[in-house]
């Protein structure tokens, strides 16, 4: 059964690799410490956000059928090798994270064998997200971009100039202040 699902991974992804094998278990693990069947499921009950955008996440879409096209896979892009789960229903949630692995502990395929097979305490640290499920994928009126004539959802619009303008057209105004991640409120915390 767990060979079947990690062809099934493989030929999703492209190839073999330590990577795939991260997401891979932690799906597993996710799935089985929410207490789910290993089924991808159909429709938004069950939501993902992963910290990085490795070959992992491919082995998580695969088997928790949470897909950046359902809405309910979701990017917090702190690079970490972290998936948090979330039951829509219950309110249930866990985060698997990965412990450090040496890097020259273990050749490639003994990483990759490891991370398939290995005790799963050892492999991640289990947590709580330390911030909130996000809500589910809304859909908005379409907008047609003044300057470019293309239309996008009413929430990616701005305001430029006095003109309603898409976000590629739109020159943002920074002056180098980036927040890729807005940290979670206290009142957005769960505990
Ligand atoms: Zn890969
Ligand atoms: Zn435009």
């Amino acid at each position: 059964m767990k060979e079947t699902l990690w062809e099934r991974c493989v030929a999703f992804h492209g190839h073999s690799c330590p990577g795939l094998a991260i997401g891979f278990r932690a799906a597993l693990e996710g799935m089985s410490a929410l207490g789910l069947p290993l089924q991808p499921v159909q429709d938004e009950e069950l939501v993902c956000v992963s910290e990085n955008d490795a070959c992992g996440v491919d082995a998580v879409q695969v088997l928790t059928g949470c897909t950046l096209g359902k809405g309910n896979l979701l990017l917090r892009p702190t690079g970490k090798m972290a998936f948090s789960f979330f039951l829509r229903e219950s309110g249930r949630s866990v985060r698997v994270l990965l412990r450090p692995i040496p890097r020259d502990a273990m050749t490639r395929e003994e990483r990759r064998l490891y991370l398939l097979h290995g005790p799963p305490q050892e492999l991640f640290v289990f947590g709580k997200p330390a911030f909130p499920l996000p809500e589910r994928a809304r859909l908005f009126e379409s907008r047609v971009c003044e300057l470019c004539g293309e239309s996008a959802p009413e929430h990616n619009m701005r305001l430029q100039n006095g003109k309603l303008v898409c976000l590629d057209c739109f020159q943002d105004y920074t002056r180098g202040w980036f927040t890729p991640v807005r940290p979670a409120t206290k009142g957005e915390l769960r505990s």
